[in-house]
């Protein structure tokens, strides 16, 4: 008999897997339908012996300590600080819009005072900021939206960026310094020997099982368990009763060439060229060394697995109702990008899963976010 069955091998499910066996003692069965561990985070040698993320480009970035130091348990870092360049007017400018991107854009040589002013000469202010347009024209003005975001975002998301929710774009804010890092946590790396190898130490315990190119539904009522994590897409868990929730998908064309370097930038956007949006070059994320290099170009569409959830109001109102029948699931945990429909990065779904963990368990976090004491305890004392 298993105490939990876990649905999902990727970030939500293997950092459930863990706490659960490591620290409760549990035993687990972890079920994926797909022929790997790691979910999204999947990387591999491919024929050609570079190291590639099967799934797009996955870039570690975090401000939490506490989801730092838990996965520095299971993998070495190698520091790596992410940088894009996106190709407008025939350059390769910086991308979140920085100080530079003005400068080489319109040949100017502004300080970071003047491209302050500069930008709120150019912003159409808005009083409330609700969509992802409203988010760059309020801060930028429409000639940098135009350039930069619109057609990215339309390639992207199959829609305009007055569609979806100000979040979406204010990932890429704009910036009046030359910090030309695509992310500013205080933790920014990649595992040392990649993310399967952390995965496969997260899953190394006794008591958990893993079986891949398994679909739960096979083992529903064959295998015993006592309850369930979820980290598959919440619609179809419950049998898409009140509908389809929109998820974007995304057609990965990977290729290596006979050189040792493709491209001048580790990603290069393509807002207005090309059915793709960008260009990843893998050998700058890893540091590996080798005489050919590999690059995946990402095209956006519609059928296909279910990457993105769609960020928009009518999207969160159907959820709502998904969460709700979540919710009253006995048993059943919902953890992760798929499970709750939220567009997370990977650090931010390893937080969800440990708070899920403390909150099976009946755990309270402590401060310092290592030692727990049971809520019943406290309550005692
Ligand atoms: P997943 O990794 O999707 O895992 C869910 C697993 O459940 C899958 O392996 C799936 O096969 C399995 N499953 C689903 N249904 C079933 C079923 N019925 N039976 C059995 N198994 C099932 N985040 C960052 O922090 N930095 C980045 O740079 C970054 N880049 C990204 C680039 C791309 C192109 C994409 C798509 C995502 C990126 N992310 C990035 C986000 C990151 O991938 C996710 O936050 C993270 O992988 C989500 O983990 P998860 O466990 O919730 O979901
Ligand atoms: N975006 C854009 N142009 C860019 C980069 C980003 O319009 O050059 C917008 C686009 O809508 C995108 C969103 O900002 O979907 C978030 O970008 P991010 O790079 O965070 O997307 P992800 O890596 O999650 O695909």
């Amino acid at each position: 008999m298993f105490d939990y069955l876990i649905v999902g091998a990727g970030f939500a499910g293997s950092v459930l897997a863990e706490r659960l066996a490591a620290d409760a003692g549990k035993k687990v069965l972890v079920v994926d339908k797909r022929p790997h561990i790691a979910g999204n985070a999947y990387d591999e040698y491919n024929d050609d012996g570079v190291l590639v993320h099967r799934y797009g480009p996955h870039i570690f970035h975090t401000n939490s300590r506490e989801v730092w130091d838990y996965l520095g348990r299971f993998t070495e870092w190698r520091p790596y600080e992410h940088r894009v360049r996106a190709s407008v007017d025939g350059m390769l400018l910086p991308i979140p819009i920085n100080l530079d991107t003005i400068n080489q854009l319109y040949g100017l040589s502004l300080t970071s005072m003047q491209v302050e002013d500069f930008f709120h000469s150019v912003a159409e202010p808005r009083e409330v900021v609700r969509t992802s347009e409203d988010a760059v024209v309020g801060r930028v003005g429409r000639e940098l939206y135009d350039k930069f975001f619109r057609n990215y975002t339309r390639k992207q998301w199959g829609m305009d960026a007055s569609e979806l929710d100000a979040a979406v774009a204010a990932r890429v804010p704009a910036r009046t310094s030359r910090d030309d890092r695509y992310f500013t946590d205080t933790y920014q790396a990649m595992p040392l020997h990649g993310y399967t190898r952390m995965f496969q130490n997260l899953l190394a315990h006794p008591n958990i099982k893993v079986m891949l190119n398994t679909d739960y539904r096979e083992v529903e009522g064959l295998i015993p368990y006592r309850e369930v994590v979820f980290t598959g897409p919440v619609d179809e868990y419950f049998n898409f009763q009140y509908g389809k929730l929109p998820y974007r998908s995304l057609r990965f064309k990977h290729e290596t060439v006979a050189r040792e370097v493709f491209q001048p930038a580790p990603v290069v956007n393509y807002p207005n060229e090309h059915p793709y949006t960008r260009i990843t070059e893998f050998k700058y994320l890893t540091g590996q060394e080798h005489p050919r290099t590999s690059v995946v170009y990402e095209y956006p569409c519609d059928d296909g697995d279910p990457y993105y959830p769609v960020p928009r109001p009518e999207n969160a109102e159907l959820y709502r109702k998904y969460k709700a029948l979540a919710d009253e699931a006995e048993g059943v945990w919902f953890v992760g990008r798929l499970a709750t429909y939220k567009y997370y990065n990977m650090d931010q779904v390893v937080a969800q899963a440990l708070s899920t963990y403390r909150k099976i368990m009946g755990l309270k976090a402590a401060s310092n976010g290592r030692s727990r004491v049971p809520a019943t305890e406290l309550a005692a004392t």
